[in-house]
């Protein structure tokens, strides 16, 4: 007997960021059209070398994308909105992606719970689609030429797409006039070859898949039709309600994820239909460890017990995960031996199946096995962490008084306090210092004397916008979440962990690989030099728990929530370090809480409990006089905003710039009684937003809240903007507040 092998999809950026860097060079008219196209074909071909030579059976194909597989999708599908119709070609492409001459780029956003971004498709009530399918054919025939009847073609279902799109009428319409570009596609497939195609259908482990019913009928029934065999491919969660009429589906095999959700036991209780393949996402697509022989064995012994027609493959696209963890030669070689990234996932995939097949005790995996214990005996526990959180009480979590009571000693500033997220411009100079640092050609005293100057012109700077609570500037951080991951114990970091977070940036996450604890203050030395330099207050800025851990590769031995408490016990220790410093305001940015959101809504209150709980652990043992902040990229929060409520931060501020106060009403409907920030203008677009605008903004803004539960701040941190931008926009950000005060005094 054997067990055959499948991928859905591989990291597309290449192995040495190739497709990142001609995308940067080609906008930068640095590349040609030819260059650019060449370098892709070329990362997809070693993509498929890659897997055809780890021994993968059925080799996913077509997911290799100039910046985003759903953009491709919308083009192919001619899904284009209006305002870039007199465009085309590449030049269009890349405008929906990007914005060009002011016209705004498809709205990003994060892909179901991951955090790779996708662009909205935008699907007006009156488009007429139209398929240009040539790049896909294309790639199919370069594919057939290596892979032969290996090839199987990835397609993007049109129900996933239209769910996850920005919608003017129904779906159901929209459905009936994409569903014959799709048989089309499919015909096409068929004439050149293709025995299989994978429609992936993601939606259906989301809350909303069961009203997607009729919609995935009438979809497979149709495709169904056109004689290519059809892989219906779902991946991040289980399928839950829809699992029975889903087996229904008229399709040669349904893949499901068995890293993630209750999709086992579903199976256990409903069955899985006999005229049917299983594919088993049984490798952890998502993180970067080796699997557990022993649970995994069981597992797949079971599945292959209930339904002997099987197929084995990653949770999902590999897209999630670096390259290859064999390159790693500075960690650990007991931790980067347990580690998994695509290259390693392939070959796991084709042993389990091999050992599968053979039914014995395979030595491969008693490799991985010893590797394990190898790595555990490495690994330092720390006892006196796990102590301290076998020990949390509630008073833990509770503050020493009630907002209400707590804010009258807190520091008093004026009618609108204003103040920023933290971050301002971080220059090339900045970036350079770094790096001088890490080649030993500055010491440490000359880095941090060069930061220090840093500090001291923002300090100066925000003095003469006239802001009322300043920040130090962040200078010293590459980035929120390694700055603190590099100060922690317990964290690793790659040398060329890249993965996708969005055409062409792509994000190294640090792994947490044992106990989180804080050896030394972590931003105590950078605030103490600015508050030295003003009399007005210096926020403490820290990220907070739950974003620490959701942009990094979390064990995979304990909890999630177990690791948040123990990011949240260090930085529990920098707060009150902070204070003791003399810091009388501690903002603790939590971008990351929402898009931690479990896909199946009946799951939210369970992870927004431990979530927030980790947030009050780490803030919590602030003194009532000091003023905890939180900072939050988004607004949609209407949804969550009691647990938003629950964090108990006296100052929260969030982006608002872009959806016209609508989370302001919803805030002041829901009672909110705390202190708001709403982002009066947008950090990410270089444009100087003038005072009367910024009048306007604030006015609405007024219409909505009690004044004095109103701050004036940008929408999010400054990082990305010039000093050029940044000086004159503050400037008229507080120029807009002053003749705000003036025009208005607050009832008492
Ligand atoms: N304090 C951080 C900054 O200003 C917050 C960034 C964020 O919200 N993503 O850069
Ligand atoms: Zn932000």
């Amino acid at each position: 007997m054997t067990i055959q092998t499948t991928t859905l999809g591989y990291p597309r950026i290449g192995k040495n960021r190739e497709v990142k860097k001609v995308l940067e060079a080609f906008w930068s008219g640095k590349s040609d059209t030819e260059t650019l196209l060449q370098t892709v074909r070329e990362v997809e071909f070693a993509n498929w070398k890659t897997q055809l030579e780890a021994g993968i059976d059925r080799i996913g194909i077509g997911d290799t994308t100039l910046y985003d597989h759903v953009l491709d999708w919308s083009v192919r599908l001619g899904l284009i909105p209006d305002r870039f119709r007199h465009l085309s070609g590449l030049d269009q492409y890349f405008a929906m992606a990007r914005g060009k001459d002011g016209i705004p780029a498809l709205e990003m956003t994060k892909w179901f719970d991951t955090n790779y971004h996708y662009l909205v498709p935008e699907i007006a009530a009156d488009v007429e689609p139209e398929a240009n399918f040539a790049d896909f054919l294309a790639t199919v025939q370069r594919a057939k030429a290596l892979l032969g009847e290996q090839a199987v073609a990835i397609i993007l279902s049109p129900v996933t797409l239209l769910g996850l799109s920005r919608l003017e009428g129904d779906l159901a319409t929209h459905l009936e006039k994409l569903l014959p570009l799709y048989s089309d596609l499919f015909a096409q497939l068929k004439a050149l070859g293709i025995t299989e195609v994978q429609l992936h259908e993601p939606i259906l482990v989301t809350s909303s898949a069961a009203a997607l019913r009729e919609a995935i009928a009438t979809t497979y029934s149709q495709l169904a039709e056109m004689g290519v065999p059809i892989h219906l491919v779902t991946y991040f969660d289980d399928l839950g309600v829809t699992y029975p009429w889903v087996m229904e589906m008229p399709v040669a095999g349904i893949s499901l994820d068995f890293t993630r959700g209750r999709n086992l036991e579903l199976l256990q209780q409903h069955g899985f239909p006999a005229d049917k393949q299983l594919g088993v996402g049984i490798v952890d697509a998502r993180n970067i460890w080796k699997v557990r022989p022993e649970s995994v064995l069981s597992t797949l012994e079971t599945l292959h017990s209930i339904t002997p027609n099987i197929r084995l493959h990653p949770s999902s696209s590999l897209q999630f995960v670096p390259y290859d963890a064999m390159r790693e030669t500075k960690l650990p070689e007991p931790l980067r031996n347990v580690l998994s990234f695509a290259e390693q996932k392939l070959e796991e995939v084709v042993i389990l199946a091999q050992t599968l097949a053979v039914d014995e005790p395979s030595d491969r995996l008693a490799v991985v096995q010893t590797q394990w214990q190898t790595f555990e005996q490495f690994s330092p526990v720390n006892s006196a962490v796990q102590e301290r959180l076998r020990h949390l009480t509630v008073n833990h979590f509770e503050g020493a008084m009630p907002y209400e009571q707590r804010k009258k000693l807190q520091p008093a500033l004026p009618l609108f306090p204003t103040t920023t997220i933290g971050s301002f411009p971080q220059t090339s100079e900045v970036r350079q210092l770094r790096v001088k640092l890490k080649r030993g050609e500055i010491t440490q005293a000359e880095y941090e004397a060069a930061i220090d100057a840093e500090i001291a012109k923002c300090i100066q700077i925000q003095e003469e916008a006239g802001l009322d609570v300043l920040v130090h500037g962040e200078f010293e951080r590459t980035d929120m979440v390694e700055f603190f991951g590099q100060q922690l114990s317990g964290f690793a970091f790659t040398e060329q962990g890249w993965v996708q977070s969005y055409g062409s940036r792509c994000v190294r996450p640090p792994i947490i690989y044992s106990d989180v604890a804080r050896p030394q203050p972590m931003t105590v030395r950078e605030f103490q030099v600015a508050q030295a330099l003003t009399e007005k207050p210096v926020k403490g800025m820290l990220t907070g728990p739950i974003t620490i851990l959701n942009w990094s590769f979390p064990r995979s031995d304990i909890s999630r929530q177990e690791q948040a408490f123990q990011i949240a016990l260090a930085l529990r220790e920098e707060v009150a370090d902070l204070e003791a410093a003399g810091a009388q305001v501690i903002q603790v940015d939590e971008p990351a809480l929402r898009e931690g959101l479990p896909l199946k809504l009946e799951r939210w209150n369970q992870y927004l409990s431990w979530a927030v709980d980790a947030f009050r652990l780490a803030t919590a043992i602030a003194q009532p006089h000091t003023q905890v902040h939180t900072h939050m990229c988004y607004c949609e929060f209407g949804d969550i905003i009691k647990d938003i409520e629950r964090l108990d931060a006296d100052v929260i501020s969030i982006e608002n710039s872009r959806s016209n106060n609508r989370t302001l009403q919803e805030v002041t409907e829901a009672g909110y009684s705390h202190q708001i920030g709403n982002g009066v203008y947008d950090i990410h677009s270089p444009v100087v937003p003038t005072t009367e605008q910024l009048v306007q903004q604030l006015q609405a803004g007024i219409l909505n809240l009690p004044l004095r539960q109103i701050w004036v701040n940008p929408d999010c941190g400054l990082k990305t903007r010039r000093w050029e931008e940044v000086i004159p926009s503050l400037k008229n950000m507080v120029e807009a507040t002053h003749r705000l005060r003036q025009e208005i005094s607050p009832k008492p």
